[in-house]
């Protein structure tokens, strides 16, 4: 089934679908196209810039790891020459140099014994338990030998805070110079209880090595610390245990200042999981924080260890601890970690000397944000291209509706109009020309048109014209066809047409067998109204008594005047009887009938039926007799001829 579609539908579908649909088409496409190839682009960033982290954050822990693990052991070395140098002194003990001079010893009142000046050298502090005979007044003033290598090594690095030799009988001597170390230490010392002494001892250390303490409270003041120590021995005896203190701060300057990239963080912890350097946003990321506050209120009498809260590994946090756990217990690797509701890059190493490790982690949100940003971006710019050609389109929509809108009218008004003038084409006559629009198959069809209404109207008034000529012609015919049988003065019809009909009665009545009859009528002593009144009186009186004839006949019958003033009715179906029944009814008429100017007049009337197989003229003459013997015998009465057997009533003859 073909659907119907307005024009206008018609060419704004055509134009929707030649203009609006390809070019929308070519914009979604180039649109999605934009977008795909920003997702992949950012896609490819990500993955390549992952692969850079990855393989970059494993290279940055590793270097930093084995940069620590240098300084650790170039530490560990000059430990070992300080040990050296210890075990030296304590294998010739006649030797005894003073390079600074002879020490200010004294004794406290609590009985410690300390170095009471500075004299360039370290500090000397006895335990007060420890009691004072040759040998230990020899090591404490002999070793002021030593302060030359303890000041050496203070100086040999910035890491170093403090060189020192204890002895196994509580001496202490340090590098720099404590003033009142007495004080400091407390009356009695014990170095057993300390790390950095039991670690060394034969139990702890079988094997002789230099050694790393974990992190404790340094009992001389100085914070957390960590000790490189050495045992040194004379024969079998660990005579005591040389050392160096390393302030944590050092190397959590060094870790926290490591310059890295990607806005990676970065931490340390001992081999324990204890936090020995944390920067704060990751103490906020894993809820804890690094202790870096001491309290020296009392003398630290043993080992101050940092508490369980900043160990990694006892976080109450259970992610934390485990995601922890799994990191420091496992190998060194490249790790992924979620932390809250963030996801990290982690490397991990090992600083072998100590066994620390090292964290490095790498906010991967952050990390692609700059990526992201752009993506986004980028996808802004593709909004906004979508915001543009949304108005665009809109624009360009409003336009070709117009476009479509008025081209529909340029060819529907002409098309229209065209039809509304063709259906009035029959209604009247089409008056109006076409103009020409300016499209030439319009304009065509318009000419044709044009061309075809004049033909139309000329065929039409042809037509027309030789209608009425038909007409007039046949108006004429029925004129002179009237008038030939028509009585001029009276208006009935004449002799002729009387004639006629009487033969076609005659026929019909042989046909059919059936009567009819004839009257004729003839005025009384006419010539002398005429006489009386004036010829033009006497043809009133005739047209008077035509009238009179017309309105009384029946309807079957017909009147005429046979000449003069003499009229012939004939009464189809009628026999005698009835034929002289309406002759006589006549008579009466016009018996009674006021004529004008003459008044009264009278006639008398000649009837006869129809015999079978006579001639109109035999009857004719039957009714003339009939006539003629009404006037004989006196007029005014209804003569008839004819045998008549049933003439009984007395105005008949
Ligand atoms: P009746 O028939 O009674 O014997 O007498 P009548 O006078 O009628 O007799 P007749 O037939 O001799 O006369 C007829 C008269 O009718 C003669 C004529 O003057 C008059 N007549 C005939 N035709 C016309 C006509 O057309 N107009 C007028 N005014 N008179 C006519
Ligand atoms: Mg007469
Ligand atoms: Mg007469």
């Amino acid at each position: 089934m073909i659907r119907s579609v307005s024009l206008q539908r018609l060419i704004y579908r055509s134009y929707l679908s030649s203009s609006l649909v390809p070019i929308f088409a070519i914009e979604l496409v180039l649109l999605l196209l934009y977008f795909g190839i920003n997702q992949y682009l950012s896609d490819r960033q990500q993955e390549a810039l992952l692969a850079e982290v990855n393989r970059g954050l494993v290279e940055i822990s590793s270097r930093e790891a084995l940069l620590i693990n240098n300084r650790l052991q170039s530490l560990s070395r000059m430990t070992n020459i300080l040990r050296l140098e210890h075990e030296n002194f304590f294998r010739h003990p006649e030797l005894c140099s003073l390079p600074n001079g002879e020490p200010d010893l004294k004794q406290a009142l609590s009985g410690a014994w300390y170095k009471a000046t500075d004299n360039g050298g370290g500090s000397v502090y006895y335990s007060g338990t420890t009691v004072m005979g040759d040998s230990e007044r020899w090591k404490m003033r002999c070793s002021e030998s030593l302060d030359v290598i303890l000041k050496a090594a203070v100086e040999s690095s910035p890491l170093i805070a403090q060189a020192y030799l204890n002895t196994r009988d509580d001496m202490n001597r340090i590098y720099p110079f404590i003033p009142d170390s007495f004080e400091q230490f407390g009356p009695q010392m014990h170095m057993a209880d300390y790390n950095f002494y039991y670690l060394a001892d034969q139990m702890h250390n079988p094997e002789r090595k230099v050694v790393w303490t974990d992190v404790y409270l340094d009992p001389a003041g100085l914070g957390w610390m960590v000790s490189s120590i050495a045992p040194v021995y004379r024969g079998d005896v660990l005579e005591g245990v040389s050392g160096l203190d390393v302030t944590i701060n050092s190397f959590i300057k060094g870790i926290l200042t490591v310059d890295m990239p990607w806005q990676a963080s970065a931490f340390m912890t001992d081999a324990n999981g204890v936090i020995m350097a944390m920067p704060e946003p990751v103490e906020r990321l894993l809820g804890l924080r690094e202790l870096r506050s001491h309290n020296y209120e009392s003398n630290v009498g043993s080992t101050i260890s940092k508490p369980e809260e900043f160990n990694l590994l006892k976080s109450p946090d259970d992610n934390v601890r485990e995601q922890m756990s799994f990191l420091l217990q496992g190998e060194d690797r490249l790790h992924r970690l979620r932390l809250g509701d963030r996801d990290f890059i982690v490397s991990i190493q090992t600083v072998k000397q100590t066994g620390w490790r090292t964290i490095f982690l790498v906010d991967e949100q952050q990390l692609l944000k700059p990526i992201h940003d752009l993506q986004a971006s980028s996808n802004r710019i593709g909004f906004l291209a979508i915001s543009v050609m949304v108005i665009f389109y809109a624009a360009f929509f409003v336009f070709l509706d117009n476009k479509s809108r008025r081209l529909a009218n340029q060819l529907a008004a002409p098309i229209a109009h065209l039809s509304e003038i063709t259906g009035r084409v029959g209604e009247s006559v089409l008056t109006e020309k076409l103009q020409s629009v300016g499209i030439i198959e319009i304009d065509r069809l318009y000419t044709n048109f044009n061309n075809m209404s004049e033909q139309l109207e000329i065929r039409t008034l042809e037509l027309v014209e030789s209608e009425s000529r038909e007409k007039v012609r046949r108006r004429e015919t029925e004129i002179l066809e009237r008038l030939a049988i028509t009585d001029r003065l009276t208006g009935l019809y004449n002799r002729r047409k009387l004639d006629d009909v009487m033969v076609y009665e005659r026929e019909r009545s042989l046909r059919s067998r059936q009567p009819f009859g004839v009257v004729i009528i003839d005025l009384d002593y006419f010539k002398s109204v005429n006489d009386q009144h004036g010829h033009p009186a006497g043809d009133q009186v005739l047209v008077e008594l035509a009238c009179l004839l017309k309105t009384s006949i029946r309807r079957i019958d017909t009147v005429g005047r046979w000449g003069g003033e003499e009229f012939i009715l004939i009464c189809p179906t009628t026999d005698i009887n009835g034929t002289l029944q309406v002759a006589e009814t006549l008579r009466q008429t016009i018996e009674q009938h006021e004529f004008p100017v003459v008044l009264r007049v009278t006639a008398s009337f000649g009837v006869a039926a129809y015999l079978h197989g006579e001639s109109v003229e035999e009857l004719l003459e039957r009714a003339d007799k009939g006539l003629y013997d009404a006037k004989r015998a006196g007029r005014n009465r209804v003569g008839v001829t004819m045998p008549n057997p049933r003439a009984e009533d007395g105005a008949y003859l």
